[in-house]
């Protein structure tokens, strides 16, 4: 017997390559798969996640949540695969608990190291080949040669997309994708959840500081707490509103600002009202030392340095504190990819139209997530979309 032939052949040891072939050996335990990997061992994204705590999916699932090609198929394979679905197979299929701080959901131990262990210790019988980078997949007369070395009769794209390359995806197999799909089948590649940077000068005084208020940018408003940094601004509510911001700065529009309510809870007149009294209290202060029990002092300093000093003025800046943008802290610094492979480009099985036996899942695909364990939902769920499709294609043989 060949050692080289593969039923299965899955490119890539992250989250959705290690579910794809957890699920196939599952279904089907004397499936032959071999899974390659560039990266020296199993999952390195999937350990960084939520904070090495791993936020692998949300209760509220729904395709409004994500940026895609096609949401009727992203619809359908959300609904086939919902949060309840894959809190399920983390239990009952890989013996990993659930535990929920609001709609995020965790691992009970709160460890990445618990996910990727549990899928790794449940692909039993399934090959891994780490530090062995494939750079090319040809097709055969039957299924596909890949890096002139092995055969396999499917072949999944679990390579993610081109975020936080020091990770292990750095997209080097899009040229090969598009090959095989056609010209036109990868939508633009643009960092999502990521930092993002501005050019004002007073901005870097501010490094430090955290802040919880209202940003808002492009129509879209986000609440939660903005971190100040050298480079500009991030916090999950800036990366939220990143996605949306990179796409459109590369569709042509123009840098724009962010605009930051400082003090979310209070209406305008409010604002107004409380600096007067703070300023009518302390007269013999400066204004920054008389609003500093109202807003941390380096704020309320750069705050009071763009106003003429009337009180309507500060609560004017404090309500609409504009931050200019230049851009984002690029794929190095994003946690997700916008664009890859279109869905339009796949069946309802993510088989290429045009390639049977090729299949794409995870982040190489043209879905993104907002915060939240959206994004590795999708893996999951695309995962397995792929392994049921390959079944049922291996059955009809
Ligand atoms: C810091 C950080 C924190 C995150 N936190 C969360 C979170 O808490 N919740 C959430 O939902 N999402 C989170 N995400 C996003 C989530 O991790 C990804 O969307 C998800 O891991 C994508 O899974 P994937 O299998 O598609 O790709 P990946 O996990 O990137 O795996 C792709 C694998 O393919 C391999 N590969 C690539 N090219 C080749 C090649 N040519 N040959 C061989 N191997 C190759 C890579 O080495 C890699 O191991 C986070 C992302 C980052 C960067």
């Amino acid at each position: 017997m060949n050692n080289n032939i593969y039923d299965v052949l899955i490119i890539g040891a992250g989250a959705s390559g290690l579910m794809c072939a957890s699920s196939l050996v599952r279904e089907y335990p004397s499936i032959r798969v071999l899974v390659i990997d560039k990266n020296g061992k199993a999952g390195r994204k999937l350990l960084a996640t939520g904070n090495g705590r791993c936020n692998f999916t949300n209760l509220n699932i729904a395709s409004s949540c994500y940026n895609t090609d096609d949401v009727r198929k992203l619809t359908k394979i959300l609904h086939s695969f919902n949060s309840k679905k894959i809190i399920d197979y983390f239990e009952k299929k890989l013996g990993v608990v659930a535990d929920y701080k609001g709609d995020l959901v965790y691992p009970i131990t709160y460890q990445s190291k618990t996910v990727a262990d549990a899928l790794e210790a449940s692909c039993k019988g399934v090959r891994f080949l780490y530090n062995t980078e494939v750079t090319s997949v040809v097709k055969k007369d039957i299924g596909y040669f890949i890096n002139g070395m092995y055969e396999a009769h499917n072949v999944v794209f679990a390579c993610g997309g081109v975020s936080y390359p020091e990770l292990g995806s750095n997209g080097s197999l899009y040229p090969i994708i598009r090959g095989l799909a056609g010209e036109d089948s990868i939508e633009r590649l643009i960092p999502s959840l990521v930092p993002l940077k501005s050019s004002d000068k007073d901005i870097k005084a501010l490094a430090g500081i955290r802040q919880e208020c209202t940003v808002r940018l492009n129509g879209a408003a986000e609440k939660g707490e903005i971190l100040f940094a050298e480079y500009g601004v991030s916090g999950i509510c800036v990366m939220q509103l990143s996605g949306n911001y990179n796409r459109s700065i590369a569709a042509g529009k123009k840098a724009g600002f962010l605009s930051v309510d400082l003090l979310p809870s209070m209406d305008a007149k409010r604002k107004i009202l409380k600096i007067e009294e703070l300023m009518r209290a302390f007269p013999d202060r400066s204004p920054e030392d008389a609003l500093s029990g109202l807003l941390k002092k380096p704020l309320a300093s750069v705050v009071v340095g763009r106003s003429d000093g009337t009180p309507a003025d500060i609560a004017r800046i404090a309500g609409d504190f504009r931050i200019n943008l230049i851009g984002s802290l690029g794929f190095e610094n994003a946690q997700v990819t916008s664009g890859g492979l279109k869905l339009k480009k796949v069946n309802d099985g993510l088989e290429l139209l045009n390639c049977p036996g090729i299949y794409v899942c995870g982040e190489a695909l043209n879905v993104d997530g907002i915060c939240g364990g959206y994004n590795l939902h999708w893996a999951w769920a695309s995962a397995l979309t792929v392994a049921d499709s390959i079944l049922e294609d291996m059955d009809g043989i």
